[in-house]
């Protein structure tokens, strides 16, 4: 089974068993089955009774697997929306304003041969730990009654439903900043097919696309946006001279960037450059322990803080709420991979948001995307792993040698030194440790790596 959550570190997340960070997913006939998700369906049924809506990505075996969540919520006795094909955050968006909650079926950036589900809360948000593990009982529990004949609620289908996301981004920016600016849009095949250049053509701009028809063989390039996979949007970027290239993961909950010269915006980078923008108050960005140091110097330029939570958007747009809930003024949060949380939006990654934020900011600033990167403080960021069986062992002798140094055990261990970082973590479904470096330059990247793979291959050898 695979799963998102890669940390293994907090005690709500190992007792999981089921569900990872975000969602559950595993391969198709393999791990994820039909029967599973009906299971899933009918245990939310059970813990959420209600009005339900559902929605799925473009991969081949959706319709499988909503026909499986819907048979489950309907034989629970609760009614179903279908809101068809629709990016992640606009399902979150159509639960918040209209429903009890919901079950997407995607396996976000995962390749086609994946698929999952993620659980919607009534506001909008992915469950949390606690919620997921009531639920995870529910699905193990196997008493589940299935409602008598009369009590069958229908089933309802609502496309439409998706052009209230659509408006509801555009309506952000009534200036229309995006006349005279053209943007490549690449969907790769998937549901933001149906949404980001329609945002973005609301917003004035002129819009060209790549792998903008939907095809759950994802024929033009994988889920996941690499800069290997944007190759054909660079190009069409140059060629077409726009200001930039927009590309999503296989859920569109996340947005990468490529430049008007075609290069990849480092994702930790395109977080800063719209923190920048978000910060025009003083406040706190949320963000979890992962992220580079430049989102916090950006954040100190402008008079704004940073709360570091664990690895995982969830963990951050809780932290987001609760942080409100205490009267923070929170201004913007989101992961160094191009998932970005608007506040005044919803509390969810949201792609397509931050697509139309990047028109914003360029329209404003009137310089090149290439350009504002390059304005923003150098940070380099080393990230490895290493297969071993040892993860906990590696963290406590890491924890013993760097005992004198300033670290972090928010998720695994963070050791901080001079102006750099480095965070060592344990998987907790996978024989793997992941080592992330940040530091202010290539050279001390390579400099503070090298002394930790010598501490953790020492460790190797003697266990
Ligand atoms: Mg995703």
């Amino acid at each position: 089974m695979e799963r998102e959550n890669k940390s293994g570190t907090s005690t709500s997340q190992k007792r999981k068993q089921l569900f990872g960070t975000n969602g559950v997913r595993g391969v198709i006939g393999k791990d994820m089955t039909p029967e599973l998700v009906f299971t899933i369906g009918r245990s939310l049924g059970d813990m959420r009774k209600g009005h339900l809506a559902v929605g799925r990505d473009t991969r081949t075996s959706g319709e499988v697997l909503i026909n499986a969540v819907k048979a489950g919520i309907l034989a629970s006795g609760c009614e179903v929306v279908d809101c068809g094909i629709l990016p992640t955050p606009a399902l979150q968006y159509i639960i918040r304003e209209h429903f009890d909650g919901g079950a997407m079926i995607t396996a976000s950036h995962n390749p086609p041969e994946y698929n999952g589900v993620k659980i919607i809360e009534p506001d909008g948000t992915e469950m949390d730990d606690e919620e997921t593990i009531k639920l995870e009982h529910v699905i193990f529990s196997r008493s589940h009654e299935t409602v008598e004949w009369h009590e069958v609620l229908p089933e309802t289908y609502a496309p439409h439903l998706i052009d209230e996301y659509v408006t509801a981004i555009v309506d952000h920016f009534p200036e229309k900043p995006g006349k005279g600016i053209t943007v490549v849009v690449d969907p790769g095949s998937g549901p933001a097919c149906l949404t980001t250049a329609s945002i973005l053509r609301e917003m004035g701009c002129r819009v060209l696309t790549v792998n903008g028809v939907m095809d759950g063989t994802f024929p033009g390039r994988l889920p996941e946006p690499t800069v290997e996979g944007l190759e054909v949007l660079s190009e069409l970027v140059k060629q077409s001279g726009a200001a930039f290239g927009v590309a999503h993961d296989g859920d569109a909950d996340r947005a990468v960037f490529v430049d008007e010269e075609g290069t990849f915006v480092e994702e930790n980078a395109e977080f800063a450059l719209i923190a920048q923008t978000m910060c025009t108050k003083r406040g706190v960005i949320v963000t979890p322990v992962s992220t580079s140091k430049i989102v916090e110097l950006i954040a100190k330029n402008h008079d704004c803080s940073v709360v570091y939570t664990p690895v995982g958007s969830i963990y951050v747009a809780r932290t987001m709420r609760s942080l409100i809930e205490k009267r923070s003024d929170v201004i913007f949060g989101g992961e160094g991979n191009g998932g970005l949380i608007f506040p005044c939006h919803q509390f969810c990654r949201d792609g397509g948001m931050t697509a139309a934020m990047m028109v914003k900011i360029l329209a404003s600033e009137k310089v090149s995307l290439s350009r504002l990167i390059k304005q923003l403080p150098e940070r380099h960021m080393i990230k490895d792993k290493i297969r071993t069986t040892e993860g906990e062992k590696v963290l406590r002798m890491l924890r013993s040698v760097y005992a004198g140094a300033k670290t972090d055990e928010t998720d695994g261990l963070k050791i901080f030194r001079d102006d750099s970082w480095a965070l060592v973590r344990a998987s907790g479904t996978e024989p793997i440790v992941r080592i992330i470096i940040d530091s202010p330059n290539i050279a001390e990247s390579r400099i503070f790596y090298q002394e930790l793979m010598e501490h953790i291959l020492l460790i190797g050898k003697t266990s």
